[in-house]
């Protein structure tokens, strides 16, 4: 999206750059990895409802598929730039890359405000896309995924048109379906579960107890209140969650020290994730300021809501006794204050590998999709946390080793893993 001054293409070369330095890449391993592998632009005609035809612009970039099909979202916004497009493309690389499923980053979008469309023009706008994008998507080439303001209908709108184009069924296509049209149980937990999977095997190597610790975090949509659930059944309390009020256009925290009751606060939840103040109040909580949930005294911190909410301006809030932040949202932390946080000593798990949870369930959907054949909630489950324990520990390991955050040895993991699949193919 276009944000004034803000190029996030240039900030994921940037931080390409750094970790290529430090792997001394070669500059042909730079080249190829720094910019996008191949890149579709294209118009999209729809018929209006009015019943004059609009073209609205569609993009996919297929950052790199050395490991395996492009995988990443497809968003509709007004303010859709190709920048955003090739940055989250690539990020989806090496997230698939430190996640170690076999996938390469992808991403798309439409410039379009899906609140300003009636039902049959965003059908006609996805079957569009997908009739553009048809011969370059699919089960072994690239597989969507919904993203900014798309859903599971948007998904099947896209699969069944992709169908029709390709004579079959293909559910391999995309990610995101509804579970009773090849969809994968256990999406909906997999990314706050990755999330908690991830943390509480960083918390035995701190060697501090799980449930002698406590914990703040941001948001109460899908990932926080999937991390929240399962970090109290391991036996943690979460003493704080914050939410955005759209009525009052800002954010506020629910505080309660004994902890939160999350079957008590999701009642009094709206479908956008908010929370009833005055219902929580009657409960017990009390409501403070929306920064207020980064300056309790706590033992762990989980930005889940959006982008930069730990910035150099308030990264000095955060009490001493946090030790780790699990980052939930992406890009929840500034470049700057990752510095402080990190010349502090607090242990920040990085968004591309806290939450690739969603990722990897995404894959293990395309794999159930493509043998038509599906797996239970627990099987589901019980596979994502080996993956993702096993993620955590290379990483853990290689910054251990290396003497270096945990974000740049993921990063280190995910880079070569890419380059080992570039070099191995012939193409560096
Ligand atoms: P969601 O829409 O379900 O929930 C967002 C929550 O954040 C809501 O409770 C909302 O009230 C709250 N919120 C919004 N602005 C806020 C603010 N300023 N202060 C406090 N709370 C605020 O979204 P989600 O799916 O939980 O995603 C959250 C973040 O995680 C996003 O950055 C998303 O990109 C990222 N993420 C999500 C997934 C996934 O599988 N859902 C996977 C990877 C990354």
């Amino acid at each position: 999206m276009k944000q004034s001054g803000f190029n996030p293409f240039k900030m994921a070369q940037q931080q390409f750059d750094k970790i290529a330095d430090k792997l001394e890449l070669d500059e042909g391993a730079r080249d190829l990895l720094r910019n996008p592998l191949r890149e579709f632009h294209f118009s999209i005609p729809v018929k209006m409802d009015d019943g004059h035809t609009k073209i609205f612009q569609g993009f996919r970039v297929q950052h790199n598929d050395a490991l395996g099909p492009s995988k990443g979202g497809i968003r509709f916004h007004p303010q859709e730039t190709i920048d955003t497009v090739r940055a989250l493309a690539m990020w989806m690389t090496w997230k698939c890359a430190v996640a170690d499923i076999p996938l390469g980053g992808g991403k798309g979008g439409i410039i379009c405000d899906p609140h300003d469309l009636s039902e049959d023009e965003q059908e006609q706008l996805c079957r569009g896309w997908a009739r553009q994008i048809g011969r370059n998507i699919g089960p072994v080439k690239d597989v969507p995924a919904p993203d900014v303001m798309t859903n599971a209908q948007h998904m099947i709108w896209i699969m069944d048109e992709y169908e029709q184009l390709n004579a079959g069924h293909y559910p391999g296509t995309i990610t995101g379906k509804p579970v009773d049209l090849g969809g994968s149980l256990g999406r909906t937990e997999a990314t706050g579960y990755g999330l908690i999977y991830i943390l509480r095997e960083a918390l035995k190597e701190m060697d501090v107890d799980i449930t002698k610790t406590k914990a703040s975090i941001q948001g109460f949509g899908n990932v926080a209140r999937y991390a929240a659930e399962l970090y109290i059944e391991y036996g943690g309390t979460v003493v704080s969650v914050s939410s955005w009020d759209q009525s009052e256009g800002k954010a506020f925290s629910f505080y309660r020290e004994k902890g939160i009751d999350l079957q008590e606060l999701l009642q009094i939840t709206d479908r956008f994730g908010s929370i009833d103040k005055s219902e929580a109040k009657k409960l017990g909580y009390t409501v403070e300021p929306g920064d207020a949930w980064l300056t309790h005294d706590v033992d762990i911190l989980i930005p889940a809501a959006l982008e930069n909410s730990i910035t150099k301006d308030n990264a000095d809030s955060i009490k001493k006794k946090v030790k780790i932040i699990a980052c939930g949202a992406n890009g929840p932390i500034t470049p700057e204050a990752d510095e402080i946080l990190d010349k502090r000593g607090v242990i920040v798990l990085p968004d591309f590998l806290a939450n690739a949870g969603g990722v990897v369930c995404s894959y293990f959907e395309q794999v159930q999709s493509n043998q038509n054949y599906y797996w239970t909630k627990e099987e589901v489950l019980g596979k994502l946390d080996n993956k993702l324990t096993d993620a955590f520990y290379k990483v853990w390991e290689l910054s251990k080793n290396k003497n270096i955050t945990v974000r740049d040895a993921a990063y280190m993991i995910a880079i070569s893993r890419v380059v080992d699949a570039c070099t191995l193919r012939g193409w560096i």
